[in-house]
């Protein structure tokens, strides 16, 4: 396809659940579309606009004239902390009170359309968790694509959600998986829980979306995928691993490096920790991240630590400010730092993919959020997994029991063990050589997807055609 005129170009609105591990995919696919032709219009919340500036400082949101930045309120009161918002509050204020906003937002890019100041608008992307879009697309007459940005086995957890009335040893779409591996949000008996009724409305209003897309990939989850399609009407795209299809896109783009100053990290990166890496011996770095929703008590981050500080490999270690629930003393204790000296660095955030992606880096702590273990996947690292909430635990599960790339910290954190998996992870010559192997194996598969031919990629290909081609 040749280039496209700017008043011809198709034009699509872009909106992200407002936290850092929805925003970072949206992102991703907004500079694929974008580099498919598209103006392109990200959605953010007010809370998120002030903590891009201040991450990313003043020209954050300056973008490009056909990748613009707009905002909404998100229904919780205005705050000025740098931290994520709590996740039920924000569910229950986003899917109560963000359609109205969002409709003004339409009536103004349809004004703005109608003066030739922006294309007229072709689609609305819809996180899977900001449905009301999809009832907003719907009530315009403008096709929606629902974006889920989480893994498919966690979406078939969660549309399984009336599983406590059914019998639990087997639910369609997952394999091999214990009570526990279901998503947090829907183990709860209870009805009127805000996370149980928040998904339910979401799954409902997934079904009314013209095209879903998941960023996945068909090997590693087809499994899920099968089952998927056989419960929305809508056809469904995968085209993931995002960061490496952003890649292939990106490669055939001419405006490559104008979009790489846009950016969705919401904490400021501490670029020291790729110099400290550069110092690092090959595959020798086990990198701890725990992304940006999960906190921890202080006696689980004393277990870490000494679990980190006992297996005797160097780490690097993000410690987001507002991890710890109470003290963090352990880091700054004299026995602590006198275990680690030389081999330890502690930083608040980083840029991951460029860290996972780092030689020095020879496996991954993670909490197993989708995007962390895509990321993983996408740079070949075995894991070491402590899953939080949401479907973090399916994640961990999938990923230590079928794809075979990690390992699981028990519920109670023991240093111990932590010491055991690092090892294992780091250099086991058993499990951890099989798990290192499978890693790369993975990755492998991930690259043949998103390369020109692969499924994701054709897929993309797919979705735009589509797009471009549905009638509202
Ligand atoms: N991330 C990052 N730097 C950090 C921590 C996280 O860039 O120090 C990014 C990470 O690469 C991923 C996202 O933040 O894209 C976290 O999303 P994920 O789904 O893994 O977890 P969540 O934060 O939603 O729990």
């Amino acid at each position: 396809m040749g280039p496209i005129s700017d008043e011809a170009k198709p034009h699509a609105v872009l909106v992200p659940y407002p936290a850092q591990g929805h925003m970072n995919p949206m992102m991703k696919l907004a500079k694929v579309l974008h580099s498919k032709g598209f103006h392109i219009t990200y959605v953010i919340s007010e809370f998120n606009q002030k903590r891009l500036l201040r991450s990313r400082g003043p020209h954050a949101l300056q973008g490009l004239p056909d990748f613009r930045y707009e905002t909404i309120p998100d229904g919780l009161p205005p705050s000025d902390a740098d931290a994520t918002q709590h996740v039920p509050s924000l569910c229950y204020s986003t899917s109560n009170s963000c359609l109205a906003p969002f409709l003004q937002l339409m009536g103004r890019l349809k004004q703005s359309a109608s003066a030739g100041l922006v294309p007229p608008v072709t689609c609305i992307v819809s996180d899977g968790a900001m449905t009301f879009s999809v009832e907003a697309a719907n009530n315009l007459g403008i096709p929606s694509v629902l974006f889920w940005t989480a893994s498919c086995c966690g979406l078939v957890g969660d549309v399984r959600n009336g599983y406590l009335e059914t019998k639990v040893e087997w639910i369609p779409g997952i394999h091999n998986f214990r009570l526990r591996d279901l998503p947090s949000f829907i183990r709860t008996t209870d009805p009127q829980d805000i996370m149980l009724n928040f998904f339910l409305g979401e799954i409902e209003n997934a079904h009314k979306a013209s095209i879903i897309v998941i960023n996945t990939f068909d090997d590693l989850e087809k499994f899920s995928l099968d089952y998927i399609s056989s419960v929305f009407p809508a056809p469904i795209y995968t085209v993931g691993p995002l960061p490496l299809l952003l890649r292939q896109f990106n490669n055939n783009s001419t405006t490559t490096s104008s979009l790489s100053s846009i950016g969705s990290n919401l904490w400021k990166e501490d670029s020291s920790v790729l110099h400290w890496l550069h110092s690092q011996s090959p595959a020798s770095v086990l990198y701890v991240n725990y992304g940006s929703v999960t906190t921890m008590s202080s006696d689980q981050l004393a277990e870490f630590a000494w679990g980190l500080a006992t297996s005797k490999w160097p780490f690097l270690w993000v410690v987001r400010p507002d991890l710890v629930e109470g003290g963090s003393e352990v880091l700054s204790s004299e026995s602590f730092k006198k275990e680690t000296e030389g081999r330890g660095m502690i930083a608040t955030w980083c840029s991951q993919e460029d860290v996972l992606n780092h030689p020095a880096v020879g496996g991954f702590l993670t909490h197993c959020g989708w995007n962390s273990t895509l990321e993983s996947v996408c740079a070949g690292k075995a894991i070491v997994c402590w899953p939080f909430f949401g479907e973090q635990p399916t994640n961990c599960r999938y990923a230590c029991e079928e794809w075979r790339i990690g390992m699981e910290v028990g519920p109670v954190v023991e240093r111990e063990e932590v010491r055991r998996l690092v090892v294992e992870v780091m250099e086991g010559e058993n499990k951890g050589k099989q798990m290192r192997e499978k890693a790369l194996e993975w990755k492998r598969k991930a690259a043949e997807a998103t390369k020109p031919g692969g499924s994701s990629y054709q897929n993309m290909e797919r979705v735009v055609e589509a797009v471009l081609n549905m009638k509202p």
